[in-house]
């Protein structure tokens, strides 16, 4: 008795109620959306937590150093 197969939807050949094929493709492709979802939230909280320490440093900066006369050019002397 010869193996039925058929050819799926999706031009793939093979046995079954399904193209396993694709199926294996899906899973990869979920498999990739996920990695990256989770990347952008470890990049998010890498982000997130970047910008409060640049802030904390910066305050840190601004209340120990003060900041430097900036327009000091644009003084106009009497
Ligand atoms: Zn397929």
């Amino acid at each position: 008795m010869p193996t039925r197969i058929k050819t799926f939807p999706c031009g793939h050949k093979g046995r079954g109620q399904y193209c396993h094929r694709c199926q294996q493709e899906q899973q990869q492709q979920q498999e990739q959306q996920q990695q990256q979802e989770s990347e952008r939230a470890t990049q998010r909280a890498w982000a997130a937590s970047f910008a409060g320490r640049q802030r904390n440093l910066k305050d840190r900066h601004g209340l120990r150093a003060g900041h430097p006369p900036l327009n000091h050019s644009d003084d106009s002397f009497p």
